[in-house]
């Protein structure tokens, strides 16, 4: 039932992105009005924890007035620059060197675009740039995961490894190998060691190389922790590995830190937690706390000389977008970092994190809920038909929307990935906040029991 006119407007011209467009006809969207902290209200009034920080994204919060003013200050002076063709302005610049500063070691030069998906999309064309350049045109196919999420544009969208997002779009495109999962919960075999689980995992990704053949394998490409295929935590060893097979066979190994990027892992970047030493690292969403839009790639220097000859080779790097490096984003970025650091957001979320994880820990022993996973400030609550048989709800992904849609009405926002309920709360949150979002959590959940118990009706 549509019951104002914006909705009815919304549903009428606006087509929306990961939705079902039939039922958003059906029932409307929530109208988010404005947003205050950890919270947002719908344009009825209603309150809203944002327990998934928007899309994973919103790292300080919905009412952050330094961003706000940083913003405008840039409107006021420069509203808008391009950086093609020899011009370049003061936030970028200076972005551009923050950023080579708080990432991993050798990640020297830096590209800036406006979304995560378009960041990945550039790295494709970079890798096979560089391949082209060091005399290797055959170097070009891209090894990713079942699971993974790279955003959704043609090349990107190849990469992410997430059916939903490739069915019906004709890909992946004939490039990408996705190779399993790292999820021992789901895909150990029965009787298997997670260690055993690790070495099986890693010999699949020998095997696809050397199957591929080593001189065609160009780069492997992973999130240190996936997000939105679940919060998949990696088993130990397992990133370690990756990067020894990688280098043996001189395939590229780029980071995906679009969500665990800047702080979401108790790190600065998940390359730490997880010890992986990227050739490529893409971040983006709480790099502006997503106030803006801005992804950036980095890259080391060897990628970058190689990049560098062949524009003066070929008369002209021949990439990018108008609003790419765009001066306000990068402005609000330099700021949205100064406040992570000066409040030392970093070690905050992992304090944060492990008060939530303590929190939900709590549920171990609920009848449903087969799995708790997360690191840091970021978690994923599996729930399943049989704990002892890890046996899933038919049908699969019932369960985790009904959870999505009747947390609305305990004024919870999660997100249902499948059957899991995923937790990215900004990182401002505060441990009282922390008790409340885990208390409206266990009001769904106590809610959604009883309409499981009662045979799951429609
Ligand atoms: N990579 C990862 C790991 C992501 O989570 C996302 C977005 N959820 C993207 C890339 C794509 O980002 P965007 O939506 O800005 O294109």
């Amino acid at each position: 039932m549509l019951t104002n006119s914006l909705q009815s407007l919304d549903v009428a011209h606006h087509i929306h992105p990961i939705t079902n467009l039939r039922r958003l006809e059906r029932q409307g969207p929530i109208v988010i009005d404005r947003g205050q902290g950890i919270y947002v209200y719908d344009d009825e009034g209603r309150e809203y924890i944002e327990a998934m920080a928007g899309l994973w994204s919103v790292g300080l919060g919905f009412g952050e007035q330094r961003l706000v003013d940083a913003a405008t200050k840039q409107l006021e002076k420069l509203p808008y620059y391009h950086v093609f063709s020899q011009k370049a302005h003061a936030p970028s610049a200076l972005l551009a060197a923050k950023l080579t500063e708080l990432a991993p070691a050798g990640l020297e030069h830096v590209f800036f675009t406006n979304s995560g998906a378009e960041a990945n999309d550039s790295v494709v064309k970079f890798v096979w740039y560089y391949n082209n350049a060091i005399g290797r045109p055959e170097k070009k196919k891209f090894l990713a995961r079942d699971g993974g999420y790279h955003g959704i544009t043609v090349a990107a969208g190849s990469l992410t490894g997430l059916q939903t997002n490739q069915k019906g779009f004709d890909l992946p495109l004939p490039f990408v190998r996705h190779l399993s999962r790292p999820h021992f919960y789901r895909a150990g075999l029965p009787g298997e060691t997670e260690e055993a689980f690790t070495e099986r995992l890693l010999k699949e990704l020998e095997d696809t190389i050397l199957a591929e053949g080593p001189e065609t394998v160009a780069a492997f490409i992973g999130e240190p922790v996936m997000g939105a295929g679940g919060v998949l935590v990696p088993p130990k060893g397992y990133w370690a590995g990756v990067q020894e097979i990688c280098r043996k066979y001189d395939v590229l190994v780029v980071a995906d830190e679009v969500i665990n990027g800047f702080g979401r892992l108790g790190t600065m970047f998940g390359c730490e937690t997880l010890g992986i030493e990227p050739d490529i690292l893409v971040c983006s969403k709480q790099i502006t706390s997503s106030y803006q839009p801005l992804a950036a790639v980095l890259m080391k220097d060897f990628i970058y000389q190689a990049m560098a000859d062949a524009s003066e080779k070929l008369g002209v790097f021949g990439h990018g977008y108008t609003t790419g490096a765009h001066p306000v984003s990068t402005a609000v970025a330099l700021e949205n970092l100064a406040i992570i650091e000066e409040r030392d957001l970093v070690a905050r979320s992992k304090e944060l994190g492990a008060y939530m994880h303590a929190g939900l820990a709590k549920f171990a022993d609920h009848p449903h809920v087969g799995e708790i996973r997360g690191i840091g400030l970021i978690a994923a609550v599996e729930l399943v038909a049989d704990k002892a048989t890890k046996a899933k709800f038919e049908p699969f992904g019932k369960v985790g929307l009904r959870f999505f849609d009747h947390a609305h009405e305990h004024g919870l926002i999660v997100r249902g990935i499948g059957d899991s309920i995923a937790f990215c709360p900004p990182m401002i949150i505060t441990e009282a906040e922390i008790d409340e979002m885990l208390r409206r959590f266990k009001a769904t959940l106590d809610d959604i029991t009883a309409w499981i118990a009662a045979g799951m009706p429609d």
